[in-house]
Order: structure tokens, then C-alpha cells, then sequence
């Protein structure tokens, strides 16, 4: 999530004062959010204000509008819904109510706002901007404020921030609050999976999204639904018969239940609503399925933020303060986004336009204009989703020349995300006309034991939530017998290779790639999908199951973290796996908020703990009131040979004198999560699939030059890739230009993407300096 160069400090005489507001419905993260503003503020010399009840708050004035100081957020990162309040208020929508926001504002000398809701909130601000001096001259003229106390706030900078469950806002891949949602309801999912297979029922589950089909798409996508209704992509005319004749199929195969989802704002081509009711007297009478509905509701709002909203929050609060900061007089409001990895701001209002032009276009029956209005991903996600579920379809079938034998192996440690991948690249094959074959249990299980296996639509179907890896994974590398895994890929006769692992997926990747020479059967497109909690491997700035990591490991943390809190006076070191990278340890850090993090790269020396000691004893000391949250400190397993967490833990207690006392807390290989979190199972589809398309271009082009299946690899290092996220792109790139950038001692990238977000973390843990005292 690189960012742009940080604004310098404010000067001290002229602290500018920074509003905050959460508005709209509320949303897991919003909170995040509200720690990062008010934090990075005081870190940056502001003065940060909450508006409490959003703009009723402003409306309203007194007590609403409140200074927040540091201490005030400990703790928020772990808490639901949004602790400030909000509101829908009918009043802003009125001059007089912007009239009475605009004095509250002045009276307190803020001049700046940053906005956590959705497009309405979004739109409200920015129209408030746009009027701004002109209610400050009708302030002025009815006496209620003076001219004075406007010298120096004659415009008013506005920061959106998109805090909404159901990620409808046009320019930003993903909104504050939607993958918690989406974690909410793969849950509940996941649980009325077991039920339905037990009865051999249907399902229809209806799920939020009026305007938008995110998080219905997402949830079929990662619960491996059979059939999904959005309002973007209305189903034919007809549709009951489609939907019958794939779960038909799906039946067919031995499929025991059946999964439907509806967005709460599905319609069909002429806008009629498809209720859940509709859905399931049709399954029930077309097909005879016993069928249940269940409407998910609010639980869909509820609950803590999941790991990515966290990061998401915090990342995007820190970037709302650089935008109030670095604001010229004339510049559009900024609304700030994420493009895949990458923190990004756009102009609000067009943000917002873009979004109700692509609602407009599902009034107009424009239904491709309201699909090209939403982000690249969400198109791809549908082709996806569809791929997995239909079944031979001839429309979407390549000539008999162009199909292809696909191996797919596992290598390294286990990684959510890693069986969905597989499901969804088998899947897509099949639906292609390609056959996908299992290697299974690595290299080894190829070599010793001739483990290959044709994989086919049903074996593969319930692999969607599985976590751990069903074709079993081997960390042992092909040079362990070259020449076999060569004589096992002829006999084969392969066309094509997925390795879906960790650092030593990308290890056994160029292995292969430096085998080409001697060995014509690895001149084949291949490709490394990143799967690894540690998410070490070069090339990609995230790896199937990193994802899945963090949310165990903060389920862990805010666990401890209550137990420290409730005992007061203690601080919990948190050992973290992560091997030789620090990332899962920085990342969890600014997800739970530690107070300090310690990584290898950095490692560990007694000026650091020295420090981070003082600085524990002074957030003691700080401790107010009730909020006493607890602290935790988070140590990768290999931070330090000399400093071990025992020992950590050990020297703060001696130090604290009494104070306070430190205790030590080891996840182990819980981090390896159980079910994988809905991000790394999309995500595992959506990669996986582009991995199958990569080997189509390569395998089509050699076809095309008349040159026998893979022979043109030797001269083509791009056929050998690791498939990744780079900043705001997936990008697929040579193993060979990878081997420079990689640290092969250390077993991770040279320079890890995520190395400037620990200064992230430190700043908002009040580690590097900042007056946390304020
Ligand atoms: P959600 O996506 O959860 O519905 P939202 O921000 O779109 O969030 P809205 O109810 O549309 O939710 O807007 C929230 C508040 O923003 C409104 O109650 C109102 O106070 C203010 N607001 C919305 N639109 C305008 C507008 N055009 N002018 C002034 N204020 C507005």
C-alpha cells in the first residue's frame, strides 16, 4: 500500500483542527478509521475533533462536536459499528442545517472534514464545501459569527472516505466495512452448507445489496453458490429454466445440496423484482427440492472488522490526514481509494457520479453500461463465477487443438485459499475443454509414488472453503530428482503447470525454468500462483492465505488484548509466525494496534527495547478512566536469536518494577487459519483463473507458429511467471527477472513493499515520538 511523501509536522502556533465523522449506515472498520484520523492528526500536529451522530452532530453542535485526544481511541480498532455514532439526518439536507453546521464548525475554528459513509454522506459534504463562504457571508450578516472568526477559514477541505458495507462506489475496488460483511455472511454460509448436504436441501439465501451485487457475487464466488442473482447482471428471460438446468447438472453429479444467493435488490431484464420466496417455489416445484429461505439481515452490519478493513481503515485515515494537509485552495475533494494493493484518491464527485450513473443505467435496462460502470474486478469475478458453475457449455469450449493437459501441484505449507484456487483452475478447464490433473502430495508424491489424478467437476466442487491443501503439499524441491519429475511430465504429456505454494513454489518454479535446457518437457507455460501465510514470495505484494493468517491471528490478539485489559496492568508479547518476513507481524501490528512490532529486517537491539519500555511505562501512566485497553506487543518467530519472546517478556518485567507485568502468548499453527477467509478464497478464483488463461495465450501461440506444444518456451522466459499483485495491477512476471530481486538466504523479497507501513504502525502506536500524552 505505498503512499505518497508524508506532509511535514504542523507549526505548533497554528494548529489546524480536523473534524471527523462517521454517516450513512454503519460499517465493521468505520471505528479503524476514526483512530487513524485522530492519531495521525496529533501525530502531525493538528487538533483532531469527532462529530458525534454525523451531521446531526454538526447540526446540533455543543457536546457533539468533541476534541479527541489520544488516549480517547485506544482500543477501537477491535470494536463493531462506528463508536461515535451516525445517523441519517434530514436537516443537513436543508440550507438552514448546513447553515447551523457551518457556525458549529467555525465556533470550534475547524476548516476541515473528513467524511466516513457512503455516496449520500459523500455528496452532502461536498455540496456543504461548494457552499461554504457563502454561509459563512450569511453567518457573518445575520451576526450570529464575525468576520474575524473566519480569517483563516474562508474554505472548507473536505476528505471522503467510503465506509459501506455493500462496496457500491464506483473507483475504489473495495469500501470500509464490505469484506467484513462478506466474512459475516460466507459464515453463515459456510454453516448452512453442512445442513443442506446432511437433508440433501436447497438453499436460497438473500443477502444485502439493493443497488449493488458485491457482496451476493463475492459470497457465490467464495461459497461456491450454484446459481447468483445481482441487480448488475439480471439473469435472461427464462431464467428458471437456466438456473434449473445447472443445478440439474450439478445433481447430476452427485452434488448433495444447493446453494442459491439473491441480492435484496435482484431483478430480472424488466426490472421486477426476484424475491427469495419466487426463487424457491421454483426450485421447489420444478425440481421437487425441499427448499428453505434465509434472509441473513442485519448480522451483515454487525460484529468486529476483519483484517483487511482494519488495514483498510487505518491506511486510508492516514491518507485522509495527508490529503487535508497537502489540500491547495481550488482542488476538488478528494475521495480515497484502493485500486488491488494500492491507496489512492480520486475526485469525490466523480466518484459519486459514476456511481449513480451506474444505478441509472440498471433503471434504463443498460445493464452492460451499469457492469462497465463498476471496477475491472467485478466483471472478471462474474466471468469467474460463471465458469465454476456452468457446466459443458459448448459456447465456451476452445477447438479440439487448442485444449490442453494441465498439472496442478501444491508445494511449502498449507495455505487458505490454496484448495480454492485449485477447484476454480480444475473448473475453469473443464469448462474450457482442458483436462486438469492432480499432482499430488508435491514433487515427491510425483517422483515416488506416480500420484497423478485426472481431476472432474464434483471431486473438486467442495474444495470452494476448505482450508489446508486436499491434494496434499510437499515442501521438497524438483531438483530432488529431476530427471524423474522430466520423465513423469513426458509421460504425461503436460501442456501446462500451475504451482500453487509459498517461497519454495517460486524456488521449484525456477528450478524447472533452469531445467528447460536439458529437459524438453518443462518447456511448457508455467506458472506460480503465491499461496503462503508469510506472504514472502517475489513478485506480489500478497499470497493466498496471508489473509486468512491475519484474521486468525487478530481473533487471537483481541482475545488476549481483553484478557491484558481486564487485568489492568499487563502487557502480552505475541510471538507470530512469518518465517524470515516480518510482513504477518507489521500487518497484525497495525491491525490490532501493538505498540510495538519487531521484525526480522529490522531485528531487535536493547536501545529498541529500552525505548519501547519507556514508552510502555508513559502509555501506562496515560491510562484514563475506563479505557484500558490492553497492550500487546508482536514479535515474528524470528525476530532475534538473542532476544527470544521469553526473554522479551522477562526484561520488561524487570524493568517495570512492579508497575506493570508482561506475559508471553505463542499462536503456533492457529495462524494457518481453518476455513479460509472470503478474501483468499475470491482472490484464489480469480488468480487461478488468469494462471489457466495465461497457459492459453502461450499454449495458442505456439500452436499457432506450427512449433509442437511447448517447444517455443526455451526461447521465452515469460512463460515461466509468477502471477501477482503489484500495486494497483496483477501482473504476471518472469521468474527469471525475479531472481535478482529475491533475498534467497532469507527466503523473501529484497525489499518487501510493506516495509514503510511499520512506520505506519509505530507512529499510530505512538512509538516514534509522537506527544501521546495529547
Ligand atoms: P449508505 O450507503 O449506508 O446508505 P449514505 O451515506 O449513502 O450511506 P444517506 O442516507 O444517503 O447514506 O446519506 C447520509 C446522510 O448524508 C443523510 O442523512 C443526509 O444528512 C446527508 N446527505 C445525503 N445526501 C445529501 C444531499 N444531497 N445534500 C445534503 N446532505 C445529504
Amino acid at each position: 500500500f505505498p503512499s505518497r511523501p508524508m506532509t511535514p509536522v504542523q507549526d505548533q502556533d497554528k494548529r489546524k483542527k480536523i473534524g471527523i465523522m462517521t454517516s450513512g449506515g454503519d460499517a465493521p472498520g468505520m471505528n479503524g478509521a476514526v483512530r487513524a484520523v485522530v492519531r495521525m492528526s496529533i501525530a502531525k500536529g493538528c487538533i483532531p475533533y469527532a462529530i458525534y451522530e454525523g451531521y446531526e452532530g454538526l447540526v446540533k453542535g455543543g457536546d457533539k462536536i468533541k476534541r479527541m485526544h489520544w488516549e480517547d481511541v485506544r482500543g477501537w480498532l477491535s470494536e463493531g459499528g462506528t463508536l461515535i455514532g451516525t445517523a441519517r439526518c434530514a436537516e443537513f439536507r436543508e440550507r438552514w442545517g448546513r447553515l447551523a453546521g457551518a457556525k458549529n464548525l467555525i465556533l470550534n475554528g475547524i476548516d476541515a472534514l473528513i467524511v466516513c459513509g457512503g455516496d449520500g454522506s459523500l455528496t452532502g459534504a461536498d455540496r456543504f464545501r461548494a457552499e461554504w463562504p457563502g454561509l459563512l457571508d450569511e453567518l457573518i450578516e445575520k451576526g450570529e459569527i464575525t468576520a474575524e472568526m473566519c480569517d483563516g477559514h474562508r474554505e472548507l477541505n473536505i476528505v471522503g472516505m467510503v465506509g459501506s458495507i455493500d462496496n457500491d462506489m464506483t473507483g475504489t475496488d473495495a469500501t470500509i466495512g464490505c469484506y467484513s460483511s462478506l466474512t459475516r455472511i460466507c459464515q453463515a454460509v459456510d454453516f448452512i452448507d453442512s445442513t443442506a448436504y446432511s437433508h440433501s436441501r436447497a438453499f436460497v439465501v438473500e443477502v444485502m445489496g439493493r443497488h449493488c451485487g458485491w457482496l451476493a457475487l463475492m459470497a457465490g464466488v467464495a461459497c461456491g453458490a450454484d446459481f447468483v442473482f445481482i441487480p448488475e447482471k439480471p439473469p435472461v428471460e427464462g431464467w428458471e429454466d437456466e438456473m434449473c438446468d445447472i443445478i440439474k447438472k450439478h445433481r447430476a453429479l452427485g452434488k448433495r445440496k444447493t446453494i442459491v444467493i439473491v441480492a435484496e435488490g435482484a431483478i430480472d431484464r424488466n426490472l421486477n423484482e426476484i424475491k427469495a420466496t419466487y426463487v424457491k417455489d421454483v426450485l421447489c416445484e420444478k425440481l421437487k427440492l425441499d427448499t428453505r429461505i434465509t434472509t441473513l439481515g442485519h448480522v451483515q452490519r454487525g460484529g468486529t472488522a476483519c483484517a483487511y478493513d482494519r488495514m483498510l481503515a487505518t491506511l486510508q485515515g492516514v491518507e485522509a490526514v495527508e490529503a487535508v494537509l497537502s489540500a491547495q485552495p481550488g482542488d476538488e475533494s478528494p475521495v480515497i481509494t484502493i485500486t488491488e494493493n494500492k491507496i489512492g484518491r480520486v475526485p469525490l464527485m466523480s466518484a459519486v457520479k459514476q456511481t449513480q450513473a451506474g444505478a441509472e443505467c440498471i433503471k434504463k435496462k443498460d445493464f452492460d453500461g451499469a457492469m462497465r460502470l463498476r471496477d475491472r474486478e467485478f466483471e472478471e469475478y462474474y466471468t469467474a463465477y460463471m465458469s465454476t458453475t456452468k457446466i459443458d457449455d459448448p459456447v465456451d469450449k476452445v477447438a479440439e487443438d487448442k485444449r490442453m493437459k494441465i498439472a496442478i501441484v501444491h508445494v511449502g505449507a498449507p495455505a487458505g485459499g490454496m484448495n480454492a484456487a485449485t477447484r476454480a483452475a480444475a473448473t475453469y478447464c473443464l469448462s474450457r475443454g482442458h483436462r486438469p490433473f492432480a499432482i499430488h502430495n508435491g514433487f515427491p508424491g510425483l517422483v515416488r509414488h506416480d500420484s497423478v489424478r485426472e481431476l472432474d467437476w464434483i471431486t473438486v466442487d467442495a474444495w470452494a472453503i476448505r482450508g489446508g491443501s486436499e491434494i496434499g503439499t510437499n515442501r521438497s524441491l524438483p531438483s530432488e530428482d529431476m530427471g524423474m519429475v522430466a520423465w513423469y511430465f513426458q509421460k504425461y504429456k503436460f501442456d501446462g503447470l500451475l504451482i500453487i505454494g509459498g517461497f519454495e513454489a517460486f524456488h521449484a518454479l525456477s528450478e524447472l525454468y533452469h531445467a528447460r535446457a536439458s529437459y524438453p518437457a518443462f518447456r511448457i507455460p508455467m506458472t506460480c500462483l503465491p499461496a503462503t501465510i508469510s506472504n514472502n514470495v517475489p513478485g506480489t505484494e500478497f499470497s493466498l492465505g496471508s489473509d486468512t493468517c491475519l484474521n486468525s491471528l487478530i481473533d487471537y490478539c483481541d482475545a488476549i488484548k481483553q484478557s491484558a485489559s481486564a487485568s489492568r496492568r499487563r502487557v502480552f508479547v505475541v510471538e507470530c509466525q512469518g518465517g524470515r518476513s516480518g510482513y504477518v507481524a507489521t500487518m497484525a501490528g497495525l491491525s490490532i494496534g501493538a505498540l510495538a512490532v519487531y521484525t526480522p529486517e529490522d531485528g531487535i537491539n536493547l536501545a529498541t527495547l529500552q525505548k519501547d519500555i519507556a514508552h510502555l511505562r508513559e502509555s501506562f501512566a496515560n491510562d484514563r478512566g475506563m479505557n484500558r485497553a490492553g497492550k500487546l506487543i508482536l514479535r515474528n518467530e524470528r525476530a532475534s536469536k538473542t532476544y527470544t519472546t521469553d526473554i522479551i517478556a522477562n526484561i520488561i518485567r524487570e524493568e517495570a518494577q512492579g508497575r506493570f507485568e508482561a506475559r508471553t502468548a505463542v499462536p503456533g499453527h492457529v495462524q494457518q487459519g481453518g476455513n479460509p477467509s472470503p478474501m483468499d478464497r475470491v482472490r484464489a478464483v480469480r488468480l487461478a483463473l488468469k494462471c489457466i488463461q495465461f497457459m492459453e495465450e502461450n499454449h495458442v501461440q505456439f500452436v499457432e507458429e506450427g512449433k509442437e506444444a511447448g517447444k517455443g518456451c526455451l526461447d521465452r522466459p515469460d512463460t515461466a511467471t509468477v502471477i501477482g499483485i503489484k500495486g494497483a495491477s496483477v501482473v504476471f512476471t518472469g521468474v527469471g527477472k525475479l531472481h535478482d530481486e529475491t533475498d534467497w538466504e532469507d527466503r523473501r523479497p529484497r525489499r518487501g513493499f510493506w516495509r514503510e507501513l511499520k512506520d505506519i504502525a509505530d507512529t499510530l502506536g505512538g512509538r516514534n515520538g509522537v506527544p501521546t500524552g495529547m
